[in-house]
């Protein structure tokens, strides 16, 4: 209330904004007036001159009023020309309005551009990132998908080339050296996903600079922000490979999980069945009621999906009183309570948080010989016991506590396996949240409902969910690179956004990428009707009276848009209409390849087009001959989407550029929203109206309070997010340093210092452990590591702690340093520069990608099993934190452990290895043998010689062939990608 009122005397932070552009745009404006007095050189001069201008000093900001006036003018000058777009040919028709110059003066700040859908965006995003790219870095715009990646590029191109620039654009199919071609052109188009992977690839697989592909992360605009930055970032990128051995259960618990589920539902729905007899009694008494109610929340427990329970729940006095119920058994004064009511049940479901958990009563059934075997001890008592058990020598209560951690493990994988499934059986619906197609299962994306094939659930979820539909389970994979999204695009130095809907979301683009929403006026005020929502009872009477809506504007001939939350409403919807005989176009998962092509004609007269919520998305809806005379296009939710902001984006289809439009949601206390986050107030508003099977009822009271549920939703979303976010951040950090070392690796023209620095830290470090105990130097310690890494003959006298009485003699770690670097001067000698940097590089490379990539798997499952240890009241993000903490360190030492171990232990050839050991003295060699040799991969033994007696050095030999990618091209020169050549 409060804030709406300053907001009306003082006008909000983007008025003040907007205010604020007012004497610039008409700057921008005059020196275009002036830029039309030049030539067609003339004006492509002005590039050289403004790059001129920035590389003697001047900032982008001092050139902006100029920079857009160039790109505007520029548009003046190509209008009438005839341009081809993704092979259509195309007239260019634009030159920015005030409000597009608006747009990207936003941009060009750094801030979220929201302008509604048809306001001209594509064109908006030219100004600043022509402006940007004069500095020479690599600008970049973020599609939502690879045709408007191509599409946007080769529309605006035209502007850019006009004005010498270059611009290239990414699709999914390129190979490397092409994509590198892309990103050195001045502006890259392309999806967050193209730019996420190579950021991955180029970061934690490139072994050479020349394969890295991208060049900065210095600007990008994000078109459609909402939809990348909010959405799409709930899942990170992922490159994975499959793991080398398979520990899952999923097979084998599925048996017990059918019967399970079975009996489950049986019991579920016999319990409704009693339930409804008591409550159909003539005289209901107290208790028979409570018994009622009490039987349905133990429904709602074991399976809140329930068919006939969603049936009586449509009553909404009988739901207040099982809501009353549930949080009277959850509330803390009840300990024990909601065990209790619980116990009945062969499993319990959480439908709101997605937790499933065996009961003890379904532990009996599915394990009645040893139901422990799904119980998990208590970790640390467990080994607290083990370490005072004084039966036990160290060495037994070491081995008693690795076998104790082994199974251990093994139960938490059963447990965490069992609770899949039971998610999977329970909680996802085939066709809703997945479909089965040719023995895969699909995920089915929520908000535009197409398929995403090659995406997995993660955690198990997938396989889980391979089990339940008895297709074949695919192999666990595990993570070779990951990054959210959230922290590829924090990277940048600048970001911008645009969107037609951002507002609703204003405080998470804040929070997390500290970006401001302006909101941009419109070009012509919007004419838009939103209406009323109308609410039903049931989804079925809801879908009868969309039917009959789309069938009165199919008469008039409006064309209307039908948007829908899933695929599975949109088919019933269209065969609803199929039987009316009204012809329609369906834009769903299994039909959007001409998606782009039916939207644009969706404004046509009498048209018809049913789409999940976000098919088409990018595309602008031209309205046909004599629509606006029927009022314009209608668009009609058919449900409430969890989300505001979807549901802006589907009114704003409608009514752009000053056209009429119009809009209406249905609703119904079926829907899923509802059910979950709306009960309670709509139900009692409901009870006021009276309302009838049937009936529909509209108030705006009913739109305000649908809202507030949208926002309870929204917010819990948000939540999850940032949880996901705070655990990658963990992974940011590990991410930084690793990549970071292997960029300085990639980058050094002398890894020699990077190794050195290593050995340097090492020595110190491992001095001071042998010096731990004041009173005595452990020699032996020192002594057995320092041959272990390096085997070059180090003896007790090399060791002996520096005279204290001489204090100009070398330090310890000074000797022990010289005699490193004294036999690496010999290695040195034998090899060439070049092919020596070569192999320092790879040593270091190898060492990170490897280790790294167990480290990944790890972490993996540190995250899988942590929710399992929120026990004692830890959080388990903390525990996370801390053990992630734990094993980087043993990381970062098994790196460098690695690195030293391979410094002597690696030659280019065979013959550089011989000649170094023949150059050492055989004293050195000698003492040094049989102390090491842990098996590597490409192993050669035996560089027999008369001087050494070699028979047990084990050596890697480094070969200098560069690695190929699976999916680069084959280096023999095919064409075809490696794996289905000579990778096959
Ligand atoms: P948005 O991304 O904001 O929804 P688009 O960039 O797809 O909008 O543009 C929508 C339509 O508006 C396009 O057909 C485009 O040709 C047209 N348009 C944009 N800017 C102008 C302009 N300044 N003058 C004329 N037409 C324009
Ligand atoms: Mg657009």
């Amino acid at each position: 209330m409060l804030s709406s009122f300053l907001k009306m005397i003082f006008g909000s932070k983007s008025d003040r904004d907007i205010k604020k552009m007012r004497p610039l745009i008409e700057k921008i404006n005059q020196i275009e007036l002036e830029y039309q007095k030049l030539t067609d050189d003339g004006l492509r001069g002005k590039t050289d001159e403004f790059k001129k201008r920035i590389a003697d000093g001047a900032t982008v900001a001092d050139i902006m009023c100029e920079g857009f006036a160039a790109v505007k003018n520029a548009c003046r000058r190509l209008c009438g020309r005839t341009i081809t777009v993704c092979d259509h040919e195309l007239v260019w028709d634009m030159i920015p309005y005030d409000v597009q110059i608006m747009g990207a003066i936003s941009l060009h700040l750094g801030n979220i551009s929201e302008m509604q859908t048809g306001e001209g965006k594509t064109l908006v995003a030219t100004m600043p990132l022509y402006l940007n790219a004069l500095t020479g870095k690599n600008c970049q715009l973020v599609t939502v998908n690879d045709y408007l990646a191509k599409r946007d590029s080769e529309w605006m191109g035209a502007v850019y080339k006009f004005l010498g620039l270059t611009v290239g654009c990414l699709q999914n199919d390129m190979h490397s050296t092409e994509r590198k071609e892309q990103y050195a052109c001045d502006i890259t188009y392309g999806t967050n996903s193209e730019f996420g992977f190579d950021y991955l690839r180029d970061m934690g697989m490139a072994n050479s600079l020349e394969r890295m592909v991208q060049r900065d992360h210095y600007y990008a605009i994000i078109d459609e922000v909402d939809s990348i930055l909010i959405d799409e970032a709930r899942t990170p990128l992922i490159i994975s490979g499959p793991v080398a051995v398979s520990t899952h259960q999923f097979d084998k618990l599925k048996p017990s999980i059918d019967t399970l589920f079975l009996k489950q539902n049986m019991l579920c729905s016999r319990m409704v069945q009693e339930a409804r007899d008591l409550l159909a009694k003539p005289e209901l008494s107290k208790d028979d009621e409570d018994e009622a109610i009490m039987k349905l929340l133990q429904v709602r427990m074991g399976m809140p999906t329930h068919k006939q329970l969603m049936h009586i729940l449509e009553d909404g006095a009988i739901l207040k009183k099982v809501d009353k119920l549930d949080g009277f058994v959850r509330s803390d004064n009840n300990r024990g309570m909601l065990q209790d009511v619980q116990s009945e049940l062969f499993f319990t479901i959480e439908e709101k948080t997605h937790e499933a958990d065996l009961t003890e009563k379904g532990r009996n059934e599915i394990s009645p010989d040893d139901p422990e075997a799904f119980v998990l001890p208590d970790l640390i008592n467990c080994l607290q016991d083990i370490e005072k058990d004084e039966s036990l020598d160290e060495q037994g209560k070491a081995k008693t506590k690795l076998e104790f951690q082994e199974n251990f493990a093994k139960k938490s994988e059963i447990l965490q396996n069992l609770s899949q499934l039971l998610k999977a059986y329970c909680l996802f619906e085939k066709d809703v949240h997945y479909v089965v197609q040719g023995n895969k299962v699909l995920i089915v994306d929520e908000h535009t409902g197409r398929l995403m094939p090659g995406r997995r659930f993660s955690d198990g979820l997938h396989q889980a969910l391979e089990a339940k539909e008895n297709v074949e389970i695919e192999r666990e994979t595990q993570t070779l690179a990951t990054i959210t999204i959230q922290n590829y695009f924090r990277m940048y130095e600048k970001l911008a956004g645009m969107t037609g809907t951002a507002e609703t979301e204003a405080n998470e683009f804040h929070q997390i990428y500290k970006l401001d929403v302006i909101v941009i006026p419109t070009n012509r005020p919007c004419k838009r009707t939103d209406n009323n929502d109308c609410i039903y009872k049931t989804k079925r009477e809801k879908f009868n009276a969309i039917v009959d809506e789309v069938e009165e504007c199919y008469q008039k001939g409006q064309p209307v848009l039908l948007g829908t939350v899933s695929v599975e409403d949109s088919e019933i919807l269209s065969r609803m209409l199929k039987r009316k005989k009204i012809p329609h176009n369906v834009l769903n998962a299994k039909n959007h390849e001409s998606e782009a092509e039916i939207v644009a004609r969706a404004g046509q007269k009498s048209a018809v087009t049913v789409a999940t919520n976000m098919a088409g998305r990018g595309t602008d809806i031209k309205l046909g001959a004599g629509i606006a005379s029927v009022g314009g296009l209608h668009v009609i939710g058919s449900a409430r989407h969890d989300s505001r902001r979807i549901d802006r984006q589907l009114r704003g289809r409608c009514a752009r550029q000053g056209d009429p439009g119009s809009s209406r949601f249905y609703v119904s206390l079926e829907d899923n929203l509802m059910r979950l986050f709306g009960s309670d107030r709509i139900v009692s508003i409901m009870e006021r109206f009276g309302l009838e099977d049937g009936e529909e009822l509209q108030h705006p009271w009913l739109n305000k309070s649908i809202e507030t549920a949208q926002r309870r939703v929204e917010q819990h979303h948000f939540a999850i997010r940032k949880r996901t976010l705070e655990y990658d951040d963990v992974m940011n950090k590990q991410r930084e340093v690793i990549y970071g070392l292997r960029k300085e690796t990639l980058v050094t023209e002398n890894p020699r210092e990077i190794i050195l620095d290593i050995v340097n830290d090492e020595i110190t470090s491992r001095i001071a452990e042998a010096s731990a105990n004041k009173d005595e130097f452990n020699a032996k310690f020192l002594l057995d590591w320092l041959n272990q890494t390096f085997p070059i003959g180090f003896s007790s006298k090399d060791i002996s702690p520096t005279d204290a009485a001489a204090p100009d003699t070398p330090t310890l770690h000074d000797r022990i340093m010289k005699k490193i670097l004294k036999a690496y001067e010999e290695k040195e000698k034998v090899e060439t520069t070049e092919s020596l940097r070569w192999l320092e590089k790879t040593i270091i490379l190898e060492a990170i990608d490897r280790l790294w990539q167990e480290h990944l798997h790890g972490m993996d499952h540190l995250r899988a099993s942590i929710g399992l240890r929120a026990y004692a009241q830890k959080d388990p993000l903390i525990e996370y934190k801390h053990e992630a903490f734990k094993m980087f360190s043993e990381l970062m030492q098994n790196v460098n452990q690695d690195i030293m171990t391979n410094m002597f232990r690696s030659a280019t050839s065979l013959a550089a290895f011989e000649k170094l050991f023949s150059n050492m003295p055989t004293a050195m060699i000698h003492e040094s043998l049989g102390q090491f040799g842990a098996p590597q991969e490409e192993i050669v033994d035996g560089a027999e010689t008369n001087e050494i007696p070699a028979s047990d050095i084990q050596i890697t030999f480094k070969r200098e062939i560069p690695r190929v990618g699976r999916n680069d091209q084959c280096p023999c020169g095919s064409g075809k990608k490696y794996k289905k050549c000579c990778g096959q």
